[in-house]
């Protein structure tokens, strides 16, 4: 007999990370880390095309989710 377990959800804790390898970015298709906001709907980068567009999306988007942290120092010259 199987038991679930039911786990509470404490809202105040944030999910780790929103985005994984599930998310690619939108100009190559490799891992996005980042993940920007507009009003007209969401786009998700990747390091380098974020870095390549930074300046303007900073002034376009409402919200900037970066999980660039979770990059390693030697995964970041591996997507740059
Ligand atoms: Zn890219």
């Amino acid at each position: 007999m199987e038991i679930v377990l039911m786990s509470e959800v404490d809202e105040t804790l944030a999910p780790e990370w929103l985005m994984d390898g599930n998310d690619r970015c939108d100009s190559c298709q490799a891992q996005a880390y980042y993940c920007c906001k507009f009003a007209e709907g969401v786009l998700h980068f990747c390091r380098h095309h974020f870095l390549k567009y930074e300046d303007n999306l900073r002034k376009t988007t409402y919200e900037i989710i970066d999980e660039s942290s979770k990059l390693e120092p030697q995964e970041v010259l591996d997507h740059a």
